[in-house]
């Protein structure tokens, strides 16, 4: 079938039309436009991106260090083989998304510097209106779509999460968030404190750690880690026996899944045996002296919030090697020289990183209209994670907290190229979803089950994300090795869709 052409910005009377448009160039939009080209080629497309090029995530961040605490084997597509390292760099990770837009000629199809600030459904054309400015120009751009495709991710790129701590203003030193890092920031021979312990405090340590003076991780719960080699041995093995690099990454994505499996599966059947062996490998690199009890037993079972791998275990050798420390505590004021703490010690500071996390901004920014009224979002209720009651013609990709963000990716996007090619079949131009007469009664509760999983910037955003119910159907299982068999099998006539 031929290619539907893409109408030249420069040519086209506004709105500029297209079948499908895709909200954002990071990995979930670059992996939508590929899937769209390969399973609708007969479908237009274009991505809207408010940054000024591709990456999403692994463009907005520029802290030293910056890196994937997910294996590239099952972070990359299943589609283009991951021949690197298996923790990769922002840079890495930038070039692999760099070649899949390059080898597919989906460069043509992206607009960068269109940031979305309204998406108007009209159920009279049964088509999406969205309106964009244009970072440069501050031009406003207008475009319609059948369908929306929302890659926007789930976190606002803009800036970070700082909690609001007495005394910052007094402060003579410089607070940085990771998201917004200063591109010429000096640190070498500083005090540096970091503030936070999850996955980015557990990059941004050690990649200051030597060159600072010294960098203090700041804490006030303990996190969880894993350490290990940053190599996979049987992607190793077959390499080495020449095996072709398509199966390298097949087999080895398979082993890694298989062993993810096993080991959440633990986490919830023998959490207190997960734990002793998580914190029994701290101890085994921090030697018999140091306080593991204070500063790495989490007071939550493993995986209750994400679990950051460490590659070669780089933030506990720079505190063996006394160039970085843990404190745990609470602050209780910031002051001139840096933090006064509840226990009564004081951080000595130069540099406050506060790498205290996200700030939630479900549906980027955009301010949704359906017929005229207001969307609010909270008061929907989510079909598997990606569509929604009430809101026509519109999947979401939002991944896993528990396995790679992009196997959700991949799944999200082959559904959707399905159900458009399901409508066109016949001859359907809407599609939403509907609570059946068996789930009237269902209870709806929040998009997430904080016993299950219960990080800060999901448990500060609740209130901005769709509800759930208690079937498979109507939540975000967060389980990629159920979806993988059950998306494929969604049937499309189900009563849950209603389509005109
Ligand atoms: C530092 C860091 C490390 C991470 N490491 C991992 C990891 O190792 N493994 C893992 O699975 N997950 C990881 N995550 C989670 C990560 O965000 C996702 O895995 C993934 O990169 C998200 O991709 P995305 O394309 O869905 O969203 P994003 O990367 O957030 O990209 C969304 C894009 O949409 C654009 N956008 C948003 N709103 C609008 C709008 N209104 N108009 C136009 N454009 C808009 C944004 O500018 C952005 O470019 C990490 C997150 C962070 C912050």
């Amino acid at each position: 079938m031929p290619e539907a052409p893409l109408p030249s910005p420069s040519t086209v009377a506004e709105p500029e039309h297209v079948d499908v448009l895709i909200v954002g160039a990071g990995i979930s939009g670059i992996g939508a436009a590929y899937h769209l080209r390969q399973q609708c080629p007969d479908r237009s497309f274009v991505i809207l991106e408010a940054q000024e090029t591709f990456g999403g995530t692994w463009w907005t961040h520029k802290y030293p260090g910056i890196r994937s605490d997910s294996d590239l084997h099952t972070f990359g597509y299943r589609f283009k083989p991951w021949v690197g390292p298996p923790i990769a760099t922002a840079d890495e990770i930038r070039k692999y998304m760099g070649e899949v837009i390059e080898e597919n000629g989906l460069g043509p199809r992206i607009r960068y510097g269109h940031r979305i600030s309204h998406a108007r459904w009209s159920g009279g054309d049964n088509l999406w209106t969205v309106e964009a400015t244009r970072t440069d120009t501050g031009e406003t751009r207008r475009f319609t779509c059948g369908f929306l495709f929302m890659c926007q991710g789930y976190y606002r790129h803009e800036q970070g999460y700082t909690p609001d701590w007495p005394g910052m203003d007094r402060f003579k030193g410089i607070i940085v968030h990771p998201q917004t890092w200063p591109e010429n920031l000096d640190y070498r021979g500083k005090q540096v404190v970091v503030i936070g312990s999850g996955a980015t405090a557990a990059t941004v340590v050690p990649a200051m750690a030597g060159v600072a003076a010294h960098v203090t991780m700041l804490q006030r719960t303990p996190t969880y880690f894993r350490t290990g080699r940053n190599a996979i041995e049987i992607a190793e093995e077959l390499r080495a026996l020449g095996i072709d690099e398509t199966w390298v990454h097949e087999i080895t994505r398979r082993k890694i899944l298989a062993e993810q499996a096993r080991f959440t599966e633990r986490t919830f059947r023998e959490p207190d045996r997960v734990r002793d062996e998580l914190i029994g490998n701290i101890r085994s690199l921090l030697g018999p002296d140091y306080d593991v009890e204070t500063h790495f037993t989490p007071p939550y079972r493993p995986w209750r919030q994400r679990l950051a791998f460490v590659p070669d275990a780089d933030l506990f050798q720079g505190i063996a090697k006394g160039q970085a420390s843990v404190v745990t505590d609470e602050i209780e004021a910031f002051d001139e020289t840096g933090i006064r703490l509840k226990s009564g010690r004081h951080l000595d500071a130069d540099i406050i990183v506060t790498a205290t996390g996200f700030d939630l901004c479900a549906l980027g920014d955009i301010a949704f209209e359906i017929d005229g009224r207001p969307l609010d979002f909270h008061e929907t209720v989510t079909y598997r994670g990606m569509m929604f009651t009430g809101v026509p013609n519109m999947a979401w990709v939002f991944g896993y907290f528990r396995a790679s963000w992009t196997l959700r990716s991949d799944l999200v996007a082959d559904f959707v190229c399905r159900l458009l090619k399901h409508m066109r079949a016949t001859q359907k131009r809407r599609v939403e979803v509907a609570l059946r007469p068996e789930d009237r009664d269902m209870p709806l509760l929040d998009w997430i089950d904080a016993d299950n999983f219960n990080p800060g910037y999901m448990m500060r955003g609740m209130h901005l994300l769709p509800r759930r119910g208690d079937k498979p159907e109507w939540q975000h299982t967060q389980d990629y090795w159920a979806e993988k068999d059950e998306f494929p099998a969604i049937d499309l006539s189900g009563a849950e869709f209603v389509y005109r």
